[in-house]
């Protein structure tokens, strides 16, 4: 079973009072809460990794007083239950005080390895931080949190992760498009693991309150629970650490931007100090490639948030970081490096990533060019990015046949009027690759590595939901189940790798996404 370390709770600093109604905290991280108990829980997925490595057999699993856990119907021997607080930048203006509205904290599990875990339940109830929200979840975003998260980490990217989906056999109100019609829909709760759920938000907090005492407090845990490396005497460390997280935070963007994902919210509050994907909300894959295309209905206007911007929006954040950690600095110049260092990071990660989805033994300096020519062309031929770049492997050098390319076009016309253009630049990436002198098996293995064949569409997504919601969960275990192992072929898994139909372009859940979750 599980066995919790009460460490997280005693070294935070903690408020005393024990009550869920919305005010203001503070000089503290964190206020106790307990989850409010749901009408009949019922376990709808689980991620098998996740158990075990929580030590968690198929037995365990099956336990009822597991399950009233997860649902947030019992505290098991150990957990503690409490939510935290944290402010944060949303949609670039400063926000004051939002904290976990609707996230509780079970406590830090140690596994028979000595490995630490945060586990989390989001929708277990309204916290401090509630403000007038509910602090429940609907089935669909739950789905969509469990999923990504699992799917996400196959595909090599740092994120969250999901132990368990819980329908919770209770109606949740929610008004989906925001324009008056409220409607009943079914509740779950997630439980999400990670090592650390502290954000950005964490730190700008204190430092908006100008309570440099509580700040300092944070930081220090932080270093020592999550960054052990990172001892030393003050000045000095906190740089250090700081640039770590400019580091961790340039790998999480160049992932995204590999594997075609669009976070949809890269508010201060959404981003994880130990460079974690954290937040599923109206999140997003790429289908045609455009860099200006934003899964968030509420960013349809401005796109702050939409694919190609993700690099200098956390870059933004990174700043706003910056401007909280400063007041304990002698000399707050001192961050402008780690800042720089994101930007080189990021740069350097995002040559490697795309040197490896196009099957280059090494980028160099005029790839640059071939890479934005080819991008400008996804664009306007409305290319699909992963069945795209899927195919591009099989391409022969010595003769490079453009129809193995037909089914990334989602249009027939836009593929008839671009085909001399793709012609040409197939010319010159076969010349490219000829220059490379790399064996052609190791090459499609370099490429099939990076260039996932399989990801969470939209559209795959919101079947799972649309079948869940009328009582069938099996597709989640499906998906789930090909996610798995995305790079593989698994053939006869076509259905599951297939380009967005029709239907699905303009549906809601599978184009875009409202907050409303
Ligand atoms: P998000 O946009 O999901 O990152 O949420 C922003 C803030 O709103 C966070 O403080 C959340 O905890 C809070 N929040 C979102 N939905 C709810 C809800 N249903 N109940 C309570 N708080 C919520
Ligand atoms: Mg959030």
């Amino acid at each position: 079973m599980l066995n919790f370390d009460t460490r997280s709770a005693r070294d935070r600093r903690g408020e005393p009072l024990q009550s869920p109604l919305p005010r203001q905290v503070f000089g503290a991280f964190w206020s106790p809460v307990e989850p409010m108990p749901v009408a009949a829980p019922r376990l709808l997925a689980h991620s098998r990794e996740v158990a075990a490595a929580l030590d968690l057999d198929d037995a365990a699993m099956a336990d009822p007083e597991l399950l009233a856990a997860l649902a947030g119907n019992r505290l098991l021997p150990g957990m503690v239950g409490y939510a935290s607080c944290y402010g944060g930048h949303q949609f670039g203006q400063w926000a004051g005080q939002l904290g976990d509205g609707r996230a509780i904290l079970l406590g830090e599990a140690v596994n028979r390895r000595g490995e630490r875990h945060e586990l989390q339940l989001k929708g277990a109830g309204p916290t401090p931080y509630a403000r007038r929200a509910d602090g429940r979840a609907v089935l669909r975003s739950s789905i969509r949190e469990f999923l990504c998260s699992e799917a996400m980490h196959h595909l090599g990217v740092p994120t969250t992760r999901a132990l368990s989906l819980v329908g919770t056999g209770e109606t949740v109100i929610r008004d989906m498009f925001y324009d008056g019609h409220p409607v009943a829909e079914p509740g779950a709760v997630v439980c999400r693991v990670a090592p650390s759920f502290i954000r950005f938000g964490h730190f700008e907090l204190p430092a908006a309150r100008n309570d440099l005492d509580l700040l300092r407090r944070l930081v220090a845990f932080t270093i020592d629970r999550d960054f052990p490396g990172f001892a030393g005497d003050p000045p000095a460390k906190l740089v250090a650490w700081f640039t770590e997280i400019c580091e961790r935070t340039a790998r999480l963007i160049a992932h995204w931007l590999r594997v075609g994902f669009v976070h949809g919210v890269m508010n201060t509050d959404n981003m994880s100090i130990i460079g974690l994907t954290i937040d599923y909300g109206p999140y997003g894959w790429v289908d045609n490639f455009d860099p200006g295309w934003t899964p968030n209905t509420t960013d349809a206007s401005s796109r702050r948030y939409c694919f190609a911007r993700q690099p200098a929006i956390a870059r933004w954040n990174l700043e706003r970081l910056a401007d909280a950690l400063a007041p304990l600095l002698p000399q707050p110049g001192d961050l402008a490096a780690g800042l720089d260092r994101y930007d080189e990071t990021y740069a350097a990660e995002f040559c490697t990533a795309y040197a490896a989805k196009l099957g280059l033994r090494q980028w160099r300096h005029d790839d640059g060019e071939l890479l934005e020519d080819l991008f400008a062309l996804m664009h306007r031929a409305e290319i699909d990015m992963s069945t795209f770049f899927r195919a591009l492997a099989l391409l022969d050098p010595g003769q490079p046949q453009p129809q193995l390319l037909d089914d990334a076009f989602y249009r027939a016309d836009l593929r008839q009027r671009h085909a001399g253009q793709l012609e040409r630049w197939l010319q010159r990436y076969a010349a490219r690759l000829q220059r490379d002198d790399w064996p052609r098996q190791l090459r499609i293995a370099a490429m099939n590595a990076v260039n996932p064949r399989f990801v969470l569409r939209n559209y795959l997504a919101q079947q799972a939901i649309d079948r869940a919601e009328q009582g069938d969960v099996q597709m989640i275990d499906d998906l789930l189940e090909v996610l798995r192992r995305p790079y593989d072929e698994q053939p006869g898994r076509d259905a599951f790798s297939a380009k967005r139909p029709d239907w699905a372009r303009h549906r809601a859940g599978c184009s875009m996404l409202s907050c409303s979750s």
